[in-house]
């Protein structure tokens, strides 16, 4: 059963200040041989923050993360490591029922190369051609499974239209907030310590979170996602 956030106690006619929370952090590697794969530059750094945060507000936290090299956060309740993005999907879909708020923070491949070689390829002279199909969407499917009692929130990494591209995925995926940062320039974004955002809430609001370190960015998100900001 999921623990519903302190904003739906109306709803529910009841009062939990405890949400059980499920993030998801860090690349996917998408294997090409036993050796060689396809990831991404994201650190894992908003998704841990984030799953710090939860925990200091004295929420629940299972926390699904790819490889990454930061520490696991402490107080965590859960923590499932994968590769993939089907690991990562797995993961996800599995503990998503139980979830009152659900962030997919992680950067997960849209693509993964169409077969892995058992063997260690070989180079040639030649150029060489590698076949890529699609991944499942997370959290596509994650909106299409999401209840009236449940939050969904997504993060939308872009170096162009912003808003638009934000927005439209708020929609397609059925999202309750979409977290849209501008990634390119060496303060925001993959791999730096400090992030700047805006919240595109379903609600039709836009909230804008200036430039802070990811730790702050991470409790004013939870603040506003789960309505307990003061
Ligand atoms: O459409 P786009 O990939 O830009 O959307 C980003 C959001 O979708 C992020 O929250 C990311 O974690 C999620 N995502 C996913 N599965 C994918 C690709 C992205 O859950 N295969």
């Amino acid at each position: 059963m999921p623990l519903y956030p302190p904003s739906l106690e109306k709803q529910f006619g009841e009062r939990r200040g405890k949400v059980r929370v499920l993030i998801s952090a860090g690349p996917t590697r998408e294997s090409i041989d036993p050796i060689r794969f396809i990831s991404n530059r994201s650190s894992g750094k908003m998704g841990y923050a984030l799953a710090e945060a939860a925990v200091k507000a004295g929420h629940e936290v299972m926390l699904v993360s790819g490889p990454v090299s930061i520490p696991r956060p402490a107080g965590i309740t859960g923590f499932i490591a994968v590769e993939s993005a089907t690991e990562m999907a797995e993961a996800m879909k599995q503990n998503f029922p139980d979830a009152g708020l659900t962030v997919m923070c992680a950067a997960v491949a849209d693509y993964r190369p169409a077969r892995i070689s058992q063997k260690k390829l070989k180079k040639s002279s030649g150029t060489m051609f590698l076949e890529m199909e699609r991944t499942e969407d997370i959290l596509l499917t994650l909106g299409k499974l999401k209840q009236p009692n449940q939050i969904l929130v997504g993060f939308a990494a872009e170096t162009d239209n912003l808003e638009k591209n934000a927005l439209s995925k708020l929609e397609r995926k059925n999202l309750d907030y979409i977290i849209a940062n501008e990634i390119g320039s060496p303060d925001k974004g993959f791999q730096t310590d400090t992030n700047e955002a805006t919240a595109y809430g379903s609600d039709g609001s836009a909230v804008h979170f200036p430039l802070t370190t990811k730790e702050t960015l991470a409790e004013q998100i939870l603040k506003l996602v789960l309505k307990t900001a003061d």
